[in-house]
């Protein structure tokens, strides 16, 4: 039986006074049975969570990371810089990443790898797109993203969290329905057993794209679907503990 995970991607959203009483809400009404969860904040903000955070049932985590270890990559943060502030996760190869700084699968896949190295857990995000879904390409495009990350972390794999974001879902109040999102966390599963049958039964696959309160639980009553990745609703401490107490 896999643990549920609710993850928050802040996304480029926050400052240390609107953080400070975010950080101190989650905090107040969470309850350490439940599903496990997490905050992804900026980077500037990660000794913030990590103040406001040890001790309780709340981990932390990047957005990105670079591939390198470390060096002349100006404006570049490395793995084990992200470690160095107890980080438990860093997200990887988010649509917005790949669309807007132009970051393909081999890209990610090093990523992947520079996160594990450091000791954390990659959330790996793959999704397609409207057109993609359109013509008919979803299964083919989420099986490539996952399959250059599942080539270069060879036997870790049971050691990432996979993240399912229809990039035509994410901030834009359309879901994936209950069926549908199943329908490609049970293709990425399938994917994942084929590497590894043992390893495919543990990974957490998280679904991310406007999940809501409201439509929380029927999209984690899917069998395949292991969690949430929230952009918009992590923003404010009752919507994300909504989605947390939904996990359960
Ligand atoms: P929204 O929940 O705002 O649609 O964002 C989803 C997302 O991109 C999480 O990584």
């Amino acid at each position: 039986m896999r643990r549920k995970l609710v993850v928050g991607n802040w996304k480029m959203n926050g400052n240390r006074a609107a953080n400070a009483s975010l950080l101190a809400g989650i905090v107040a009404g969470v309850n350490a049975s439940e599903a496990s969860c997490a905050v992804c904040a900026p980077a500037p903000y990660l000794a913030q969570c990590q103040d406001a955070l040890a001790g309780s049932p709340v981990a932390w985590g990047a957005q990105d990371v670079s591939a390198q270890p470390g060096g002349a990559f100006t404006g570049e943060v490395a793995a084990s810089m992200l470690a160095d502030f107890a980080c438990a996760y860093v997200i990887v190869g988010h649509s917005e990443r790949r669309a807007y700084h132009g970051e393909n699968s081999e890209l990610v896949a090093k990523k992947a790898v520079a996160v594990l190295d450091a000791g954390m857990t990659p959330i790996v995000c793959v999704g397609e797109t409207l057109a993609e879904r359109e013509a008919g390409q979803t299964v083919a495009v989420v099986a490539s993203q996952l399959g250059a990350v599942l080539d270069l972390v060879g036997e870790r794999v049971a050691q990432i969290v996979v993240a399912y974001e229809p990039v035509w879902a994410i901030g834009t109040g359309k879901t994936a329905t209950p069926a549908m999102a199943q329908e490609v966390h049970a293709q990425l599963r399938a994917q994942l057993m084929a590497k590894n049958a043992v390893a495919a039964e543990t990974v957490q696959i998280l679904y991310g794209g406007s999940m809501k309160p409201d439509n929380a639980l029927e999209l984690m009553a899917q069998p395949d679907i292991d969690g949430g990745l929230i952009g918009g609703a992590a923003l404010k401490a009752a919507d994300f503990l909504a989605i947390l107490h939904a996990a359960n």
